[in-house]
């Protein structure tokens, strides 16, 4: 049995040798050269008989086996520890930074496992961040077209099944199925406009126009559609030779957009467009005396599909998209939209375009 033992630690030790040397072989070349420079020096130096020179070279390779060995024997457990904790990483056993940890002479390493690691945990995070927003988005996307269709579908069904005859009805049906489909129209155009955002996709075309034309033009389409009488929907006057740098199209979405929401959201009362000049920018300010927007709320409706529960209960129609688009244009525009509302006042929104 002793003798059994004895062999398995003489075995060991042979494959630990080996081992090591496997390890240390990148200094095989450096070391078999200096012991051949050592021996000619010695040789030629102390001109020595050869039999003494066997004698010394054989003492050298002991040396050098015993120096390789122990390069070996360090290195072999450097890349094991390395070894240990890219498994560990790569096994999910590692949570936190803190745990790499590696001994002194690796610490410069240590130091970059850490950064890779902590780089890899973000855009995990950031994956599943993503992957939460795709599946809420199309939670709510499908949700947003199944009112609608369903709504569309019911009128249809029952002017089918004989409403049609009835004059009391069926052109109410049909007009109702008409601005049900105008809506739905409306959530896939916003639909298509933010995930071309999103996906980098909206191309922009800056160029220098003028302010005050493009501001008249916007608010007299708008007046030929939006027939309350009870806002008044003004342009107060400005400098008209202001011009202005963006994307022409892409801001007359977005002044559409707070205009529309201006209007929809104010019984009565006036809803204005003002502009304030200075040097390098002009700022737009869309100024309504509608409902107004809590502070709490104030934070969230450029969320995608966000519409207060206020909204969601009432009649008037919305996709919640609109004020998403309106921030990722104005955003485009190196700007930012600001709101000033008070809840039964009224609100306001601006940003910034800039003149150069
Ligand atoms: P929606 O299609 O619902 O209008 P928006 O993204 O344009 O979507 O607006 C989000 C929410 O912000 C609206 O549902 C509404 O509650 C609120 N909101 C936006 N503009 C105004 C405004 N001028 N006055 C009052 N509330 C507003």
């Amino acid at each position: 049995m002793k003798q059994l033992k004895g062999l398995v630690i003489v075995l060991k030790s042979i494959n630990n040798f080996i081992l090591n040397f496997r390890f240390s072989k990148i200094f095989v070349k450096e070391i078999i050269t200096l012991s051949f420079i050592f021996g000619l020096l010695v040789f030629v130096l102390f001109n020595i008989s050869y039999p003494k020179l066997a004698t010394i070279t054989f003492i050298v390779i002991i040396f050098d086996l015993i120096i390789l060995n122990s390069i070996g024997y360090k290195r072999r457990k450097e890349i094991e520890e390395i070894k240990t904790v890219i498994k560990s990483i790569r096994k999910n056993k590692i949570f936190d930074e803190n745990e790499i940890v590696l001994s002194e002479n690796l610490k410069n390493l240590e130091g970059n496992i850490k950064a890779m690691f902590q780089r890899t945990q973000r855009d995990i995070a950031n994956m599943e961040k993503l992957g939460q927003a795709r599946t809420d988005f199309l939670g709510y996307v499908s949700h947003e077209l199944r009112t609608p269709i369903f709504t569309i579908q019911g009128y249809l069904e029952t002017l089918l099944n004989g409403a049609i005859d009835d004059p009391k009805v069926n052109r109410t049906f049909l007009k109702k199925a008409i601005y049900h489909s105008d809506n739905l129209n409306t959530l896939l155009n916003d639909l298509i406009d933010i995930s071309m955002i999103q996906s980098g996709l909206m191309s922009l075309s800056f160029r220098y126009f003028n302010l005050y034309n493009f501001l008249t033009d916007i608010i007299i389409e708008i007046q030929q559609v939006d027939k309350n009488p009870n806002v008044e929907l003004a342009l107060k006057d400005f400098n008209h030779q202001i011009e202005v740098y963006g994307d022409k199209d892409k801001l007359k979405q977005v002044i559409i957009n707070l205009l529309g929401n201006a209007l929809k959201y104010t019984k009565e009362g006036s809803v204005e467009v003002l502009v304030l000049e200075k040097t390098k920018y002009a700022t737009i300010k869309i100024r309504d005396t509608g409902i107004g927007i809590s502070e709490d709320e104030q934070a969230r409706i450029f969320e995608r599909f966000y519409r207060t529960e206020r909204e969601r209960s009432s009649s008037i129609p919305g996709t919640g998209l609109g004020l998403a688009i309106v921030k990722h244009i104005v955003g485009a525009h190196n700007s930012t939209v600001s709101i000033v509302s008070k809840l039964g006042e009224g609100s306001e929104f601006s940003f910034k375009l800039s003149k150069e």
